[in-house]
């Protein structure tokens, strides 16, 4: 390594752009949020619990004991291949990859080799650089997590590990992508719509920094027009797509320095180091692992049948690509609003339910714009209710207050006003209107008796503006606002006064 530092330090740089490909794959674990772990009855949700409270004799690895397959998260992992367009065998099996690690509790883990669950997908994924590209999925398997290893230091500053057996047997799906993605822009796009599709399917928190969602890169660079693939390394240790956006970015750079000073990428694993964002060499090909797959002896094949397959097709819910679609068809929403709206499943629920409440689904833009402006304006900026679903202003709500501004009942400025009681109240905007006094002045009949005052009281700004001062007629609409204490309606205020002076 040494060496080839130095050679990169005292070469100079080549022009990156012009003369290599940059081809990434990317491996995502993703641990599913089934009941029970994947093959005892233990719980699979361990986040609150003390650390080695979730454990039985089978998760801890004991001799003796046999496992029993998780169905859900066979049906789960079989959902998320569907959704990314994968096509499901219909026999599958369980292997055991043995290697020795303390966080091994049964010194192999229980995962799938040469006949995972699913094969031969694809996901659409776009960038402003590249546009829309599809990015090959190879296969996604299923397997158990394994324990966590904690490193601590004592006083006398003797290192030592403790495990925490919690995390051992936990439902663990791996996506594997082809090497498909040209650059680190393009790789966390497809990470971040992958865990939008997860949390679409409801089978995973997909929260990479609790670690639910981890994801290992490989990449490689080519020269530009070459078809075969240079030797890849492999990154580790990234936990946020930052991480896995800065370690690939790092990665091209050195090695395109590498290549370009004519020296040789060596195949082997590297850590992203977060806080000096760079990535070390952990081990080389030489170190890698022989995992002796062979088949696990103790679960039989997995034989899908066609009806099940279809059967959870038939049930997979609407996605974010098909919910994007209706959004923009059906009630003509931009980009920007569409995108804020779709980014959780949870938030596409919420303007969904508004829009039902609406009298008029024209007027779903409207709920939109009250949803993503003002309301996560208020999420962001309130500490206490972190989330769109614990806030106390109900998607009903939303609807009923873009009733009361198109129906010409209260102003904009009074809606803010009513937005902000709802907020802090949580009582419905009908309510706060009558409880305020707020209903808005309109009609000609109900506005007649004020606008004949003003004019009355104001000869001056009136005389203005019949000798062509434009400007004085805004004077007048806010007089007729004081007398009406910001109750009278401004647009029809402003027409009655123009009719009114033109007489
Ligand atoms: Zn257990």
């Amino acid at each position: 390594m040494a060496s080839k530092l130095s050679v990169m330090s005292t070469q100079p740089q080549p022009d990156t752009a012009t003369e290599f490909e940059t081809v990434i794959g990317l491996e995502v674990h993703c641990q599913l949020r089934t009941q029970s772990k994947m093959f005892c009855r233990c719980p699979a949700d361990y986040a609150a619990a003390e650390p080695n409270t979730y454990v039985c004799p089978l998760c801890l690895g004991m001799p003796g004991t046999l496992p029993v397959i998780n169905k859900t998260a066979v049906e789960w992992t079989i959902r998320t291949a569907l959704a990314l367009n994968m096509t499901i065998p219909e026999l599958s099996k369980f292997d055991r990859k043995n290697y020795p690690y303390p966080d091994l509790m049964k010194g192999y883990q229980i995962s799938q080799y040469d006949m995972p669950l699913s094969e031969g997908g694809w996901m659409d994924v776009e960038t402003e650089a590249l546009g829309k590209r599809r990015i090959g999925i190879t296969r996604v398997h299923l397997e158990e997590d394994t324990a966590r290893l904690l490193h601590r230091e004592n006083e006398a500053g003797e290192r030592f590990s403790l495990v925490d057996v919690n995390r051992s047997g936990v439902p663990l799906m791996e996506i594997v992508s082809e090497p498909d993605m040209r650059s680190a822009d393009e790789a966390r796009t497809y990470l971040v719509q992958l865990r939008q599709i997860l949390r679409y399917l409801g089978v995973s928190t997909a929260d990479m920094e609790k670690g639910s969602f981890r994801c290992d890169a490989n990449i490689s660079l080519r020269p530009l027009g070459s078809s075969e693939y240079g030797a890849k390394v492999e990154i580790k240790n990234m936990n946020s797509f930052r991480g896995v956006h800065g370690a690939l970015e790092y990665e091209v750079k050195r090695q395109a320095e590498v290549l370009g000073a004519g020296g040789v990428i060596e195949q082997e694993t590297r850590g992203w180091d977060e806080d000096r964002e760079i990535t070390l060499s952990q081990r080389s090909k030489e170190e890698a692992h022989d995992y002796r797959y062979f088949p696990e002896p103790d679960l039989p094949p997995l034989a899908i049948t066609r009806d099940e397959v279809e059967s959870i097709r038939s049930e997979l819910p609407e996605l974010p690509d098909e919910r994007r679609a209706r959004f923009q068809s059906d009630y003509d929403l931009g980009d920007f609003e569409t995108n804020l709206l779709t980014e959780e499943p949870g938030r596409a629920d919420y303007f969904d339910e508004a829009v039902a409440a609406l009298q008029d689904t024209i007027n779903a833009r409207e709920a939109a714009n009250w949803i993503t402006g003002d309301l996560f304006a208020q999420i962001n900026k309130d500490r206490s209710h972190p989330d769109l679903e614990e806030q106390p202003i109900r998607p009903a709500h939303i609807a009923e207050l873009v009733g009361l501004i198109v129906g010409g009942d209260i102003s904009r400025s009074q809606a803010k006003s009513v937005f902000e009681t709802m907020y802090e109240t949580g009582d419905a905007p009908a309510k706060i209107v009558a409880a305020k006094g707020l209903t808005q002045i309109s009609g000609a009949d109900a506005l007649a008796p004020i606008i004949n005052q003003v004019i009355a009281d104001n000869a001056s700004a009136v005389e203005d503006y019949q000798s062509g001062k434009a400007a004085a007629l805004k004077y007048l609409v806010g007089q007729v606002m004081r007398h009406s204490r910001g109750q009278a309606n401004p647009q029809q205020a402003s027409e009655l006064l123009v009719a009114a002076l033109s007489d």
